[in-house]
């Protein structure tokens, strides 16, 4: 019997895994993030939650800034501002603006 294996020394028969956009994954998700700048205590609470790097606090005035690209929409930071005041949507769909609490005005995106 004759070994026609083509690897004597025991290197893999297969070549390293694709890399994932190779390998027919679909394009991730967009999306938008909308900061109520009214209403937004700058507690950085929203920035400290983000598992995706997608907030970060101004170093001096604390503003949320925020990377749309890095987003994946876990909706951490909306479920965890105290004061509502940051909505994560869809890419292209437009965010309602929550129930403005008594005497706040509605932010700018
Ligand atoms: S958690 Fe809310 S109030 Fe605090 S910094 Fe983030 S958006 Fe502003
Ligand atoms: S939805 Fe998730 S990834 Fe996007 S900004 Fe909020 S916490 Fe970060």
């Amino acid at each position: 019997m004759t070994d026609s294996h083509p690897h004597p020394t025991g290197a893999p028969d297969q070549a390293a895994p694709a890399a994932p956009e190779a390998a027919g994954k679909p394009p991730r998700r967009k999306f938008n993030i909308t900061v109520y700048e009214a209403w937004c205590k700058r507690c950085g609470i929203c920035v400290a939650f983000c598992p995706a790097g997608a907030l970060r606090a101004h170093e001096t005035t604390q503003q949320v800034l925020t990377n749309q690209a890095k987003c994946t929409g876990c909706r951490q930071c909306e479920w965890r501002c105290p004061d509502f005041a940051i909505v994560i949507r869809p890419a292209g769909q437009k965010p309602a603006a929550p129930a403005a609490p008594a005497g706040k005005a509605e932010g700018k995106e």
